[in-house]
């Protein structure tokens, strides 16, 4: 048993000590420990809530989305078991809290988010965020992007590598990545976008990703190589230096997750969904996020339930990684 399986504080509440419906609900019922909390030294990863859509352009509501993801991560339990994973085993787990924005200044909110995710980074914390809207990721990127330029797996029906809205917007939640690669925060030769489709504005998206070295595989591809293949590729591209996974909901088809602003047919379903992340196990993820999903789209919740069953697939890999060593039986690190 690690030190995370020995100390209980850490370990989430357990459906055998109090129903899952009932209680206070944090992210997958894990301990909330604040920045001023006197064990925030201790904690390894962080799941933090990101409730902001102001970079959103079509249908809103992902800032409720923090609420309704921890109230689904309640029926998380604490055991993977298509991998037998158990994360809570493997690294002290917390609860941080939700990042403030300002809903009034989006610039402010970008401010906001960054210094808080730089503390996050100061204090030697993996962040597995719960978002909001893809803009969110901008400035999680700033704080864990700067001075190393990392890779990044990016789960999405867009690009989200568009220029500039209406002749002047530069920051909404399609062109983070945009920035991202401007601002060197991003590796493009170590950035790969899975599953484009939809309609388009045109190809210009696409010749700027050519013309730095982003791979995209668009949904055609995709679905004729097999999720297994797809990440294998996926893999390589990023190798084993720091890296970044951001996993837009809309990823997913809306036959799975129609809760979201923007939805694109044609999509992987919710097991390929969780085949593609458990296809990130043994990668040095650095940080993770789960964006997009907005509740009041989310009629039965079943958009939030795949959003926090694919931060566990997550949460795995980040834990499994920090536990791993040659003497934890069970655990195999592809190399
Ligand atoms: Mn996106
Ligand atoms: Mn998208």
């Amino acid at each position: 048993m690690s030190g995370a399986a020995a100390d209980r504080f850490f370990q989430p509440v357990s459906g055998f000590d109090l129903p899952r419906f009932a209680g206070i609900p944090t992210f997958m019922r894990l301990p909330h420990v604040g920045f001023d909390h006197p064990r925030i030294g201790e904690v390894q990863i962080g799941l933090i809530g990101a409730p902001w859509d102001g970079g959103t352009t079509n249908r809103p509501g992902p800032r409720h989305g923090p609420r309704q993801l921890r109230d689904l991560s309640t029926m998380i339990r604490a055991v993977n078991g298509a991998t037998w994973v158990a994360p809570f085993d493997l690294a002290r787990c917390a609860d941080l809290g939700d990042v403030a924005p300002n809903p009034g200044d989006l610039m402010d909110s970008l401010a906001r988010m960054e210094a808080f995710y730089a503390r996050v980074r100061a204090a030697g914390i993996l962040p597995l965020t719960g978002g909001g809207d893809h803009l969110c990721t901008l400035p999680i990127l700033r704080a864990l992007g700067r001075g190393r330029a990392l890779g990044m797996i990016q789960f999405d029906s867009h690009s989200d590598l568009n220029d500039v809205y209406f002749g002047t917007s530069r920051y909404n939640h399609g062109t983070p990545f945009r920035r991202a690669v401007e601002e060197g925060l991003l590796d493009p030769k170590r950035y790969v976008i899975i599953g484009i489709r939809g309609t388009a504005y045109g190809r210009e998206d696409w010749e700027f990703a050519a013309s730095v070295g982003i791979r995209i595989i668009p949904i055609a591809e995709f679905h004729a190589r097999g999720a297994g293949d797809v990440m294998q590729e996926a893999r390589e591209i990023v190798g084993l230096g720091e890296t970044y996974v951001t996993y837009d909901i809309d990823f997913v088809d809306p036959t799975f997750a129609p809760g979201t602003g923007t939805p694109e047919v044609g999509g992987p379903s919710s097991w390929q969904a969780l085949q593609v992340a458990r296809g990130l196990r043994g990668l040095n993820v650095v940080g993770a996020d789960l964006v997009e999903v907005s509740p009041p789209f989310d009629a039965s919740g079943g958009t939030a339930w795949l959003g926090v069953s694919l931060m566990f697939e997550m949460l795995c890999v980040m834990a499994e990684r920090l536990g791993a060593s040659p003497q934890t039986p069970g655990v195999v690190v592809p190399r």
